[in-house]
């Protein structure tokens, strides 16, 4: 329920090919450690480009965030993006905003995030492909520091059985 279906160290290296060769032309984008650093109001170094990159090939991307619109409607104004803040992932009502303002079906989409509890999670509950990216930054808050440890452990765990290798 927790593993991603794939697996990238940043979201830069998500090829528009990987994705179309997969059939997924609708991308789902959380902020904080994905795009930008937490509460960074500047996207991260080559995620302008990326999105550029992924216009160009006709892959559609929408950012639905647990932030408030406050953190995430400069953010996605800055990228030129519709968003959807207090997102509550991993609930899926959220992703079915998404699907609705994209106008897709499930198979289309997919979430990239570097969180398996609300990312990850959120995602395979909702139906939809699952990319999971390394964090940008590591986190000081000690909530954080425990969700890391738990979800290194489970990361660790799937490594164990031969399923954790990068896709890219
Ligand atoms: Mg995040």
């Amino acid at each position: 329920m927790f593993y991603p279906d794939y697996r990238f160290k940043k979201i830069s290296d998500i090829r528009p090919d990987f994705l179309l060769g997969r059939g997924l032309r609708f991308l789902v984008l959380d902020v904080d450690n994905t795009l930008t650093t937490h509460g960074h109001p500047v996207p991260a170094k080559g995620v302008l480009e990326w999105l550029q990159e992924m216009s160009q090939a006709g892959i559609q991307s929408v950012i639905l965030s647990n932030n408030n619109a406050k953190r995430v409607e400069p953010f996605a104004g800055k990228l030129g993006l519709p968003y959807i803040a207090d997102g509550r992932k991993p609930l899926c009502s959220g992703y079915e905003r998404c699907l609705n303002l994209l106008h897709c079906r499930k198979e289309e989409m997919a979430a990239i995030g570097d969180q398996l509890f609300t990312d990850i999670l959120g995602a395979r509950r909702f139906g939809i492909a699952s990319i999971l990216v390394d964090p940008i930054q590591a986190e000081d808050f000690w909530l954080f520091k425990c969700k890391r440890t738990l979800e290194n452990g489970l990361l660790c765990y799937y490594k164990k059985q031969g399923r954790s290798g990068y896709d890219g």
